[in-house]
């Protein structure tokens, strides 16, 4: 027998117990009848029961008390009242109080009995059955939003070094030059190139070779303010976006980023060129070098271009000889 097929009968007249109780338990039904309200409670403390059938008159607590208390125990717990009279006063209370149902006294018609428990069980699995839908919903729920924030994340970061890739990069550097035309403010953009990278790759390998493009973007990321934005350009090259941000302040900030590569202790950098991994720096700032979006990503990259003619390891600003 199912624990959840588990039915509590309470009625104070014994014959009636023992038809309820033989009439539910041939319909294949664990019953456990009970004279009084107080004892059915009782039977609560130890584990829950799915349905109660129980008298509305009872000496002490009655069947409606019992089933507000019942209710407010567990809201799954189905209750049946039984009555002596169907008039509207006795039984609209008793269903607005949140029983399941109600069945008349005399019981002449077991099979309407059987049939409201039957009901009332199938109310307490259909309730279950929803509590496990909803839980599961949820679950799927979460992980698909996880998925998607997951997709999303990697729609615009460059997998190996985190940083934002070339496409979302393009997209922020048209909006923040037209905010930039709006609002009067300037934009610059620091455009980086890791010097003689294909000789650290021919040296040291290619794995060798991603270990540095992540730590690079480690040290270009660091110390930005929270409206900058680091992306990784393509290969070994980065850019950072800084809106309303000089040509001074960019200067500085790229100052600081081409010391950080030269002093920061690279494995195998002392095999490059140079001594060191190094890094090559162009700067450009709207509006100061160009107007457009096009315009400034060419100016930034001529510059990157004569600091590395210039003997890399340098930062060149647009405009300057
Ligand atoms: P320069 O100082 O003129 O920039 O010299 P360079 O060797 O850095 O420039 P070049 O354009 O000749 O070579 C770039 C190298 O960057 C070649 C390529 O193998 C390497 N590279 C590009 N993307 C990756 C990558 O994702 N991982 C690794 N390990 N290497 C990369
Ligand atoms: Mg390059
Ligand atoms: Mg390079």
């Amino acid at each position: 027998m199912k624990n959840d097929t588990h039915i509590i009968v309470v009625d104070d007249e014994e014959s009636l117990r023992n038809l309820l109780s033989s009439l539910l338990t041939d319909n294949g039904y664990l019953v456990t009848a009970v004279s009084s309200a107080e004892e059915a409670l009782g039977l609560f403390e130890d584990k829950h029961y799915p349905v109660v059938l129980t008298d509305i008159c009872l000496k002490g607590m009655d069947g409606i008390e019992l089933l507000e208390k019942l209710n407010k125990l567990n809201e799954d717990t189905q209750i049946v009242l039984s009555t002596n009279n169907a008039s509207l006063d006795t039984v609209l209370p008793a269903l607005r109080a949140g029983a399941y149902d109600y069945i008349l006294k005399p019981f002449d018609e077991l099979d309407q009995i059987t049939a409201v428990v039957n009901r009332a069980m199938e109310k307490v699995r259909l309730l279950a059955e929803n509590r496990h839908l909803v839980e599961q919903l949820k679950i799927s729920n979460q992980s698909l939003s996880e998925h998607n924030n997951k997709l999303q994340e990697m729609a615009i970061q460059d997998g190996l070094t985190g940083l934002y890739n070339h496409r979302f990069f393009q997209e922020s550097l048209a909006k923040n030059v037209s905010l930039a035309n709006r609002s009067g403010l300037s934009c610059s953009l620091v455009f980086m190139d890791i010097d003689h990278f294909k000789n650290f790759n021919d040296t040291h390998g290619h794995p060798a070779g991603d270990e540095v493009l992540k730590h690079s973007a480690k040290l270009i990321a660091n110390d930005l303010r929270v409206s900058d934005l680091a992306a990784r350009y393509g290969g070994e090259e980065f850019v950072l976006l800084l809106p309303g941000t000089d040509k001074t302040g960019a200067l500085i900030l790229a100052e600081k980023v081409r010391q950080k590569f030269e002093s920061h202790p690279f494995p195998g950098g002392e095999s490059q060129p140079l001594g060191k991994v190094t890094v090559s720096i162009g700067v450009a700032t709207f509006p100061d070098d160009a107007t457009e979006t096009e315009e400034l990503l060419a100016v930034a990259d001529q510059a990157l271009y004569k600091a590395k003619e210039q003997g890399r390891n340098r930062v060149c600003a647009a405009g300057q000889d």
